[in-house]
């Protein structure tokens, strides 16, 4: 029978579910998949993107770790595609690639101001306190007013966890180092702001009513964002998603002022302008009153408003990387292709080459979206096995010979079990679910047994 040596890179949901999703598909050939993350240890963004209180969320995790533990795909941490190991590479030691690669990246927001001191970008704040090791350990949190600019989860994420007290995020699975730095942060007020109306917006429900139930924070909103106009009233009417957010914010602007130590504001209708500066750090931020222009979008009043802060977060969404060899499209920042399959500027097949998960239709959508996107990523494999690469050295060792000779330290799945048990460990002698381990030398060595 053939076989098909698959290489996914990417340990995030996407790869994990591509896996799993061939293994279990009807074919006419065998299957051997080596999975590889430049993170020594898996599950992506579900490890470093999905809030630490969100435990349900980061539950999933057990699911995608049951599908590693079958034994039937060898895992590779702590290997960067491009760096060590390269396109070519794959060619000499598989038949084909799917890339799951993801997104990390902050996507812009350009208005002046934006690189000020004290603006800073949702991704690099979110890693921070979920703990990647590839971001500075120490958080600057010494604003009492913050925006937060955008309205989808991730805006959302946080502004909760700004306004969160340290103590309450503390039976998470948050690293030492970030508890310590929330525990500082003199923050009263965060704020919210998004371009449209508040039946317009991008969260979720349940996010949006989270963001009510958290202990000495005061939710504020603002009668002038709530004159409906027809195509809100339309939509609370058609869509429950909607009509739930309604019923949230209704209670709200029905609550008394309350005595909180902290308010989360949420602001509609307000289109970023600039972010102020004095002395280069920021110190304000200004916008333009929106209001709706009857085709379902918004339009600026003319109307300038301002609001003295000292801290910005922009989270208007994340953005793909480049990788050594395979196309990409900067402007959407994903690989491009056509139903998983990888295509060059002439929209030709680049043979055995495919893409799945956030880094092929770009980062929006649940984790749970990432499985139907696999699905039709392997279909296409499946149906392609004429045009799959023919390795020189298609041996399972030798990719591992080539890793060592490069010097590469990778982890693989009994590793990622060492760290997981040494993070439970160290959890569990304070109380808490687990304590995450940063440092990536110190992951690798524990993962290696190397101490
Ligand atoms: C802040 C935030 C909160 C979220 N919260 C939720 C939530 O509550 N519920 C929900 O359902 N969804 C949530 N999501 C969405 C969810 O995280 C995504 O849908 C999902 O993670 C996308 O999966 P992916 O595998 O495509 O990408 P990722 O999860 O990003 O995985 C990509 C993997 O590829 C690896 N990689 C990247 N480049 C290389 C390289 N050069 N070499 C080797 N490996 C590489 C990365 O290290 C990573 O492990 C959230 C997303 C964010 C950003």
């Amino acid at each position: 029978m053939t076989k098909l040596r698959l290489a996914i890179v990417g340990a995030g949901p996407a790869g994990i579910y591509a896996a799993d999703i061939l293994l279990k598909a009807e074919r006419q050939f065998d299957v051997s998949i080596d999975l590889f993350d430049h993170l020594p240890a898996p599950y992506g963004l579900v490890r470093y993107g999905v809030a630490p209180d969100h435990p349900r969320i980061k539950g999933i995790i057990t699911a995608l770790r049951e599908v590693l533990d079958r034994g039937d795909i060898r895992v590779f941490g702590n290997v960067n595609f491009g760096q060590d190991i390269t396109l070519d590479d794959l060619k000499k030691h598989y038949n084909a690639v799917i890339f799951a690669t993801g997104a990390v990246r902050d996507a812009d927001l350009d208005i002046p101001g934006i690189d000020l001191d004290g603006s800073y970008g949702a991704a690099e704040f979110v890693s921070w306190f979920d703990g990647h090791p590839d971001f500075p350990r120490e958080w600057p949190l010494q604003a009492k007013e913050v925006a937060v600019i955008g309205n989808g989860n991730v805006a959302l994420d946080v502004a909760r966890v700004l306004a969160k007290h340290a103590d309450d995020l503390l039976p998470t699975e948050i690293p030492a180092n970030v508890y310590e730095g929330l525990k500082k942060s003199p923050v009263t007020d965060v704020h919210v702001f998004g371009r449209r109306g508040p039946m317009q917006v991008k969260f979720t429900p349940l996010e949006l009513r989270e963001l009510g139930e958290q202990n000495d924070v005061d939710m504020v909103v603002y009668d002038e964002d709530f004159d409906y106009d027809e195509a809100s009233k339309n939509a609370i009417a058609t869509n429950k998603q909607v009509m739930v957010i309604d019923r949230v914010l209704t209670k709200w602007r029905a609550e008394e002022p309350g005595t909180a130590s902290r308010r989360l504001h949420l602001h509609f209708y307000a289109k970023p302008l600039e972010v102020l500066g004095e002395d280069g750090k920021v110190v304000g931020f200004r916008y333009e009153r929106t209001e709706p222009d009857g085709e379902g979008g918004v339009r600026g009043t003319g109307e300038i408003r301002e609001l003295p802060i000292q801290a910005l977060y922009r989270a208007v969404g994340y953005f793909g990387s480049p990788l050594d060899g395979v196309p990409f499209d900067e402007r959407r920042g994903v690989i491009p292709n056509r139903e998983g399959q990888v295509i060059d500027d002439d929209d030709q097949p680049v043979h055995g080459v495919y893409a799945t998960g956030w880094i092929k239709r770009g980062p929006v959508g649940l984790i749970g979206h990432t499985k139907s996107d696999a699905m039709e990523t392997v279909r296409n494999l499946i149906n392609d096995q004429a045009d799959w690469w023919t390795p020189e050295e298609p041996s399972e060792e030798s990719v591992v010979a080539l890793l060592e000779q490069r010097g590469v330290r990778f982890t693989d799945l009994g590793g990622w079990h060492e760290l997981d048990e040494h993070e439970l460990a160290l959890g569990q002698a304070e109380g808490r679910v687990r304590v995450k381990v940063v440092p990536r030398d110190e992951m690798v060595a524990i993962s290696r047994k190397e101490r």
